[in-house]
């Protein structure tokens, strides 16, 4: 087995603290001495757009990852000294399912439904149309219309649903069916040759389902809502793949087991011999 791991993680509320649980001290610290081994890719997996990752990376004090799969699974960038460089096979792989219908063709499909409020153009893309749902909103029934809909121009969509806690608001994606986090992830470990046993994924909640439920390795972190908590371990039962996720417990070497505490939990239960490059980190707070 190659010492080479894969590490991909979710930000909010799965590496970034910005939850309403606590915070275990220096788990953060011991997260980025993780990444830090040349041993290591870390990908951040991402419903964010690129600047709002740059943002996160800098008000969390986070490592720069070597990859970013961001917009919930519909871009790929490759991180280096020279920047950001985005890779245009990603759009090749996915652009197959829309067919000729682009961004306004889509929206022109749901224009009649008032429950969706379109999210901020920066917050859409070629391959990802995104809107604001209230809560109270019989989100069966929504998605229904629109999975109808979509398959009556023959689109392959997927309709993404996740919950922005602190804004207390639903947040509901279309995008190409092949442009999912796991798809996504599937498409790097393929091009970086990664295989499954080198690889974890770290997620918290919806938009992070597919890839939790899937063979690959997957950690979900401690302060996940019990809801996602079901809905993973059921799916993933389903699927006969409930050897492959771990949900972080806590009372582990002293942590708590959220946000990163969580992450390194779980890659230590997939990844035992990974301890002994964090176990040391300096115990304190990033700067
Ligand atoms: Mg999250």
């Amino acid at each position: 087995m190659s010492d080479r791991i894969l590490i991909c993680t979710d930000l909010d509320r799965t590496l970034l603290p910005n939850g309403s649980q606590a915070e275990s001290p220096g788990a953060r610290r011991r997260f980025a001495a993780l990444a830090a081994r040349s041993e290591t890719t870390l990908v951040y997996v991402t419903g964010r757009y690129r600047a709002l990752v740059e943002k996160a990376i800098a008000s969390y004090n986070l490592p720069l990852p070597d990859f970013l799969i961001g917009d919930v699974g519909t871009t790929i960038y490759e991180l280096s000294k020279r920047g950001w460089r985005y890779w245009p096979d990603w759009d090749e792989e996915i652009a197959r399912d829309w067919r000729t219908m682009g961004h306004s063709a889509l929206k022109a499909l749901f224009l009649d439904l008032a429950e969706l409020r379109l999210q901020e153009s920066a917050k859409q893309n070629r391959f990802k149309l995104s809107y604001y749902v209230p809560l109270y909103v019989d989100r069966q029934r929504l998605l229904q219309t629109m999975q109808e809909r979509l398959d009556s121009e023959a689109v392959r969509a997927d309709l993404i649903w996740s919950v922005d806690e602190p804004a207390g608001i639903g947040l509901l994606d279309v995008v190409p069916a092949s442009a999912t986090k796991f798809h996504a992830v599937e498409f790097l470990m393929r091009r970086l040759d990664f295989a499954p046993e080198n690889t974890v994924f770290c997620g918290d909640s919806g938009n992070d389902l597919p890839v939790l439920t899937s063979p690959i390795h997957s950690v979900l972190v401690a302060n996940a809502t019990s809801e996602v908590c079901r809905e993973a371990r059921q799916s993933a039962e389903q699927q006969g793949t409930s050897d492959a996720l771990y949900i972080a417990r806590g009372d582990f070497m002293g942590m708590n087991g959220n946000y990163s505490a969580g992450i390194l939990e779980g890659i230590t239960h997939f990844l035992p011999h990974t301890r002994a490059w964090w176990v040391d980190a300096e115990n304190e707070e990033p700067g």
